[in-house]
């Protein structure tokens, strides 16, 4: 079996939807859970880089998009600060710049592979963790806000209409909805939370049904939590990070709606993304992957799937 050290992220943990009783947690544990992959999340020095920008702010790292991106990368992304997100097979001193996705702290890794989805099928919808499919393929879990823009990424990754079935309704049933790729492994979508309107009761079922998810299933790989750029932060995105942070949940950051121009109180989304890493330096020290994406333009999504390729493959070896 692999062995795995997974660092999880000092935070300042608030209250509220994912509070959890347990008092500390420390910077660095062990896992106690079945250990899908290493995830080497060791703070790293940015790379170097020839542009004057970066020898003037050793946090600014200027990425040069790969021939195969298809959606133009915002210019301002150069300006995001990041921290690398260094693959499972990588040595960090053997990561060049062209290893990173663009638009993201990614540096991919020799487990990247065959990554596009040709088949998908809707397997089946589960109202408890414990009726979710099992046999041993590993999976991947979408979650975020409601309107994140989880049924239009979904939608994009699998080029379908309408796959993503999760409920929006807050107080309806919610369902762990898992949709089998290429007969080899699942995209969970799960309910999304954070409704406005929801009445007490139906946020509190969210946040115990989605828990037992977590906390239980074996064969998650990653949660892809969705953060929409177009806004700024969120409490209750920082409070889902907190807990799942807490609970040595692997997760990849998913940034959604990065076309537009303009975001909430006059914020572009790069602007939003790096006021966002600005919160994970504080409150992550080792901060996780994290991408952009939007699902108008196609921006970030065979990136994304070339992320989770890594991820998978590594956990299947
Ligand atoms: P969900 O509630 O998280 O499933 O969100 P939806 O996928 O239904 O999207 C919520 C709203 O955001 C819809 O009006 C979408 O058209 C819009 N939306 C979703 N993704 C994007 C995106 O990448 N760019 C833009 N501009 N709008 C988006």
């Amino acid at each position: 079996m692999l062995a795995l050290r997974i660092r999880v992220f000092g935070v300042q943990a608030t209250a509220s939807l994912f509070s959890s009783s347990s008092s500390s947690y420390s910077s660095s544990l062990t896992l106690h859970r079945k250990p899908p992959y290493f995830f080497n999340l060791s703070r790293r020095r940015p790379l170097s880089c020839s542009s004057s920008s970066v020898e003037q702010d050793p946090s600014i790292h200027v990425v040069t998009a790969p021939k195969c991106a298809k959606a133009p990368v915002p210019e301002t992304v150069k300006f995001v600060k990041r921290a690398l997100f260094v693959a499972p097979g990588v040595e960090p001193e053997e990561v060049r710049e062209d290893m990173i996705l663009p638009g993201s702290n990614i540096v991919l890794g020799p487990y990247a592979g065959h990554a596009q989805i040709k088949q998908v099928e809707f397997v089946k919808s589960s109202s408890k963790p414990k009726d979710c499919p099992k046999d041993d393929r590993p999976e991947f879990a979408i979650l975020g806000r409601s309107n994140v823009g989880k049924s239009s990424l979904i939608n994009a990754l699998v080029r379908k209409k309408e796959v993503a079935l999760t409920s929006k309704k807050p107080g309806k049933t919610q369902l762990i909805n898992h949709f089998l790729v290429n007969r080899s492994w699942y995209i969970v979508d799960l309910p999304g939370y954070g409704f406005a309107k929801a009445p007490e009761s139906a946020r509190t079922d969210w946040s115990s049904f989605t828990k037992g998810y977590f906390l239980n299933r074996e064969t998650l790989v990653a949660v892809l939590l969705l953060i929409d750029a177009s806004i700024p932060t969120q409490k209750i995105d920082l409070d889902c990070a907190n807990w799942l942070g807490r609970n040595n949940i692997p997760l990849t950051f998913v940034f959604t709606k990065c076309d537009k121009m303009k975001g909430g109180k006059g914020k572009r989304p790069d602007e939003n993304i790096k006021d966002f890493q600005e919160l994970i330096v504080k409150n992550y020290p080792e901060p996780p992957p994290w991408i952009m994406t939007s699902s108008v333009t196609g921006l970030g999504r065979d990136d994304l799937l070339l992320h989770m390729s890594q991820l998978r493959n590594y956990w299947d070896n």
